[in-house]
């Protein structure tokens, strides 16, 4: 497996192997990875001829107050299992690389970025959609693989893909959870471990949706107050928003119609924590 550092070298390498008409896939992480990574590595592997695994920790997608300093990272923990996954190749460039000095241009997604997570972290997904493109102009993939965990920039993401033209096709990848129910996460190491157990809520309250829905409880309001109440029930767990969407608009519907997007952010303790459910 090849170490990349530099925009340079990835897209000789995709050149270079698009010429022998090899596949090229792409899996965007920002690191410390862990087995939802690994899942989209794996779809990436049984897909495409070739993967590269970029690592990034993006600053422009992090708030001010937020954990961009503090978020973890573990590059040769990262290596071994990218490599035991199956990669190729690791693009891990500096930031300067990826802005370089005095870089004033960025990719704006509007009215989508700023909801659901976009509305409670002004300015995350204009950091996202940019590092991405930038990502998806320099490998060249054929496809990217992303997760259903992150539901609202998968949204963000094929807008852009779609209004851009760009050639790279977006994967979504199933959740991958714990045990337990948690959805696998880097910043679950923030959490201590009552609040790991208080963290199951949300979890928990998309099953009772899920389990509503199956017996055709659709309408919105009661969706969204049993899963308050399931979260309402542990102390250091406090709701950012839940939601109940059209996955593609990420705009309110009124019933919960097979495909829509069932959608809980909460902080608990300084965490905030994402998950969600497609309603069948
Ligand atoms: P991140 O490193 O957190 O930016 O995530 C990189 C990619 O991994 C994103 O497409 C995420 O949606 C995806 N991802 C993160 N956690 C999970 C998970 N538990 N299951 C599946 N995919 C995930």
């Amino acid at each position: 497996m090849e170490i990349f550092r530099t925009v340079r070298l990835l897209r000789a390498w995709s050149r270079a192997a698009h010429k022998e008409e090899k596949i090229v896939g792409l899996v965007p992480t920002m690191g410390a990875l862990h087995a939802g990574h690994a899942s989209l590595i794996r779809a990436a592997r049984s897909r495409c001829d070739l993967v590269a695994v970029s690592i990034f920790v993006n600053p422009t997608q992090f708030g001010p107050s937020e954990d961009y300093a503090r978020y973890p990272r573990t590059f040769d923990a990262d290596c071994a299992m990218a490599q035991a996954e199956g990669a190729d190749v690791i693009f891990a460039p500096s930031v300067e690389e990826m802005y370089p000095d005095g870089a004033t241009t960025f990719v704006d997604v509007e009215d989508l970025s700023n909801r659901l997570d976009g509305q409670s972290r002004p300015g995350h997904f204009r950091g996202v959609a940019t590092v991405v493109t930038k990502l998806f102009v320099t490998a060249e993939a054929d496809f990217a693989f992303f997760g259903q965990k992150d539901a609202a920039q998968v949204s963000v993401l094929r807008r852009m893909t779609a209004d851009l033209r760009l050639s790279t096709e977006i994967v979504v990848c199933p959740i991958v959870r714990e045990a337990d129910g948690l959805a696998l996460s880097s910043r679950n190491v923030y959490l201590s471990a009552q609040q790991r157990r208080q963290a199951l809520a949300l979890s928990r309250a998309l099953g009772v949706v899920e389990s509503l829905a199956g017996r055709g409880r659709r309408d919105r309001e009661e969706l969204i107050e049993a899963a308050r109440a399931v979260l309402g029930a542990e102390p250091e767990v406090r709701v950012d928003y839940l939601a109940l969407v059209d996955w593609a608009t990420l705009l309110p519907v009124e019933t919960a119609a097979r495909g829509a997007l069932f959608a809980v952010a909460a902080w608990v303790g300084e965490t905030r924590l994402i998950d969600n459910t497609i309603l069948s």
